[in-house]
């Protein structure tokens, strides 16, 4: 079910479970300011999700009110995870779902990355 990212913060969201080591996951970098582990139900190749370690529901969350250094870090870190990966050279693609239309469905402000692989159109096409 997409959530509504207006709403207050969950701290029982999977990922807030993830970031407190309660639930397992596939780590693939970790730093003061991110996290990064292999999505559960991969949609390509390399499927990765990256997450700030601060309480944010959105990207629209994020933008509005984290603090400088926590944009700051964790813009570099999703960057640092596409380098680690080797998906610069052949590319890749990033995407954060916002609310119903985005189909966003952990509210809890994930970037995905996918690679590995050719991509295909960037979004369902009207016709
Ligand atoms: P959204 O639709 O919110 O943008 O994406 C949520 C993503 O989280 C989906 O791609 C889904 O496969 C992934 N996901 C959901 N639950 C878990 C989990 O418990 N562990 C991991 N690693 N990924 C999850």
């Amino acid at each position: 079910m997409p959530i509504d990212p207006t709403q207050p913060y969950d701290d029982n969201n999977i990922f807030a479970k993830i970031l407190r080591g309660e639930i397992p996951s596939s780590t693939v970098y970790e730093d003061d300011w991110a996290l990064a582990f292999e999505d559960i139900n991969p949609q390509a190749e390399i499927h990765i999700l990256v997450i700030p370690k601060g309480r944010y529901v959105s990207w629209d969350d994020f933008s509005e009110k984290a603090d400088a250094d926590e944009i700051a870090g964790f813009v570099r870190a999703v960057g640092i995870v596409a380098r680690d990966k080797g998906l610069v050279e052949p590319g890749y693609r990033m995407m954060a779902n916002i609310g119903a239309h985005g189909g966003q469905e952990v509210p809890h402000l994930h970037v995905h990355l996918f690679g590995g692989e050719p991509l295909g159109p960037m979004i369902w096409k009207r016709g």
